[in-house]
């Protein structure tokens, strides 16, 4: 193939869809499936064309990242996760500080499996506990408990797996401040690098939404939800995790290579089925089914040829692309903005304006002093900041950000 023809687009991380589960979750919307596992041996195979598909195309790429997230990755063989990894290698060129993550399941972190993942490059685990209190993982329908997750943990410890993240979920409803605190501060014992906490949200949909609606289960009250949201921030702080990032909290040096690369609105390639990427300004994702995606990849082609030389024109002859979308630059500006804010850095004034060449006022909302005024953000001349209770309501912000209402 021509070389001189192919997309130039540089993108340094890989994300790697795996939808097995081993139950679905009653809360979950993600792209995940617990009754297809008699397709693993042939989806791997079509997600490792993938690779290789583009692999042809986007030759001697450096990746600085892989992300093995789903569904739950741990639930299929690990031999499965080994060969997609040499794939990889065999396709790009892997930086030698390489962040190798693998989401997992606790019951999947047996002593033999942890083995596994490390002799294939796995070095950074980030672990599904969400919580430790035994009723909330029963009510959101868990297939693990405290013992599990603790063991999950003692394993990861024992195989001096240095490098591992724990998801944490807060607003279930019935949680207890209590209940959170103790989660917290057990997981910290066994030093993990890295936290997640994610709010727990109705998707709809979802079995949960129904029973929302039918009024068989009831959403948190907000003065519990805002005092669990303290109680993770403060016990966090005081154990030396950062806030680097509104729902993510690391030790110095631990931030995530593979999701910093999303708040940075970098480039990134996600392959297997539903996989999101974001190349030359172009977002695609693929087709979710697992069936699908399968019997597409069967007949995939290396079509890159001369005659295309407009990449939104050749995402649209990938027959396992679902749907594409243009990022224009109003919506990378708005983008940058709210990834910015995100962050512990905030967002630069002067950055924005170097980057786009354009003042940034007219992108923030009219009615930003109200913010600072209710103490939601705090600015100097040049940075913008949330303030620990701007993260909280942070969601109001972005909304006047995207769809402002005094313009
Ligand atoms: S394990 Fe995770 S991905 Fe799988 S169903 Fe539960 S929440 Fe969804």
């Amino acid at each position: 193939m021509e070389n001189q023809n192919k997309p130039e687009k540089i993108f340094e991380s890989i994300y790697v869809h795996i939808p097995f589960c081993e139950i679905k979750c009653p809360y979950c919307d993600f792209n995940a499936y617990s009754d297809v596992d008699y397709l693993t041996e042939n989806l791997i195979n079509s997600i490792e064309k993938e690779i290789v598909y583009w692999g042809t195309l986007f030759e001697n790429q450096k990746i600085k990242s892989i992300f093995f997230g789903g569904g739950t990755p741990s639930w299929i063989e690990s031999k499965y996760i080994q060969n997609i990894i040499k794939i990889i290698k065999e396709n790009f060129n892997l930086k030698k500080d390489i962040e190798i993550t693998l989401e997992s399941n606790p019951m999947d972190l047996t002593e033999t499996k942890i083995d596994d993942y490390q002799h294939s490059g796995i070095n950074r685990f980030s672990v599904g506990i969400q919580s430790l209190n035994d009723k909330t993982l029963k009510f959101i329908g868990r297939n693990h408990n405290r013992k599990g997750a603790l063991n999950a943990l003692k394993n990861l410890n024992d195989k001096k797996a240095k490098n591992f993240s724990v998801d944490i979920m807060f607003g279930i409803p019935y949680q207890t401040v209590a209940e959170i605190k103790e989660t917290v501060e057990t997981l910290i014992k066994f030093n993990p690098t890295h936290f997640s906490s994610y709010s727990f949200t109705i998707e709809p949909n979802t079995p949960f939404h129904k029973f929302v609606k039918e009024k068989k289960i009831k959403e948190l009250d907000e003065d519990t939800y805002i005092e669990i949201f303290n109680t993770i921030y403060s016990t966090l702080k005081n154990n030396n995790y950062t806030n680097y990032e509104i729902s993510n909290w690391s030790l110095e040096g631990y931030e995530s290579i593979h999701n910093s690369n999303y708040w940075d609105n970098k480039n990134f390639l996600g392959v297997g089925p539903g996989a999101h990427s974001y190349l030359n300004e172009i977002r695609f994702s693929n087709i979710k089914s697992p069936k699908k995606y399968i019997q597409h990849i069967s007949k995939i082609q290396n079509n890159y040829n001369s005659q295309i030389n407009n990449f939104n024109e050749f995402i649209k002859t990938i027959n396992f692309v679902y749907d594409h979308e243009i990022i224009t630059k109003d919506i990378k500006q708005k983008e940058y903005i709210i990834f910015a804010l995100r962050k512990n850095t905030g967002l630069s004034k002067s950055k924005f304006n170097n980057e786009f060449n354009e003042n940034i006022e007219k992108f923030l909302p009219e009615n930003l002093n109200n913010f600072i005024d209710y103490n939601l953000i705090k600015t100097d001349d040049n940075i913008i900041k949330l303030t620990d209770k701007g993260k909280l309501l942070s969601n109001e912000l972005f909304r006047e950000i995207l769809y402002p209402s005094g313009k």
